[in-house]
């Protein structure tokens, strides 16, 4: 996706008519380009306002055959079969789950499908932030948990990524695994930036502390961070915060 690294707001195209890559369907769709974020991201590095409020424009989805992807014209060749499949289908038409989270899900099956595992465990967290906000504590415990072990059966977590983790698994109430977790990489002398994020984490196991915590809290700002679909691989031996400056270019 090649989008402007410091668009200032975030912007929509007027819906225009889009090709299903898997159904050939056609339908109306918003593209959405993010802005940059102006408020600190989260611990799990969920952005800052304004782009947090705009979740519901991350995805398309088709109204026929429910593919949701950021752009549903493109379709990996494994995702018709993972469409196709009856878990999808299950999925799709579980109401016990808020259609937003649905989506993301969707979105999730699909990557999980290509074995793009760390994308699919990212879509599975993005569920969990639209349970968030809509109060689901439960389906926002198992939701992260099921990110954790998309991550964790993926290709070998980095520094940021592990953090991640930590995140997830305090916010899911699950203490022991979270700190030795943090520990862990602790002991492997992460960026200067990581562990100062890695040490608020081991505090907030210990208050037993479920809830969402700003980077700014951990590091000194600026620290920002721009929507996913600007996301680029982290530079190995680079801190979070250097990483978020880099994304930005300040
Ligand atoms: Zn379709």
């Amino acid at each position: 996706m090649s989008q402007p690294r410091n668009a200032q707001s975030s912007t929509s195209a007027a819906p225009r008519g889009v090709i299903c890559g898997v159904c050939g369907t056609e339908s109306r769709q918003q593209a959405f380009r993010a802005g940059a974020p102006e408020q600190a991201p989260d611990l799990d590095l969920r952005p800052g306002q304004p782009v947090r409020g705009t979740m519901n424009r991350w995805l398309q989805q088709c109204p026929h055959c429910g593919y949701a992807a950021p752009d549903i014209a493109q379709a990996h060749p494994a995702a018709a079969q993972a469409v196709g499949a009856a878990n999808f289908r299950a999925l799709l038409n579980d109401a016990s789950h808020p259609p937003l989270a649905r989506r993301f899900l969707a979105w999730a099956l699909v990557l999980e499908e290509t074995g793009a595992l760390h994308a699919a465990a990212e879509a599975t967290l993005h569920a969990a932030w639209t349970a968030d906000d809509l109060g689901k504590a439960e389906l926002a415990r198992s939701w992260r948990l099921e990110a954790v072990a998309l991550w964790r059966s993926g290709p070998a977590l980095d520094a940021e990524q592990t953090v991640r983790v930590v995140d997830a698994l305090r916010r899911a109430e699950e203490w022991t695994d979270s700190a030795t977790t943090a520990r862990t990489l602790l002991r492997d002398d992460p960026p200067e930036a990581v562990a100062q994020v890695l040490m608020l984490e081991l505090r907030l196991v210990d208050a037993e502390d479920t809830a969402r915590h700003s980077v700014a809290t951990a590091l000194p700002p600026p620290a920002r961070r721009p929507h996913v679909s600007h996301q680029r691989s982290v530079k190995r031996g680079e801190g979070l915060r250097g990483w978020l400056k880099r994304l930005f270019g300040r």
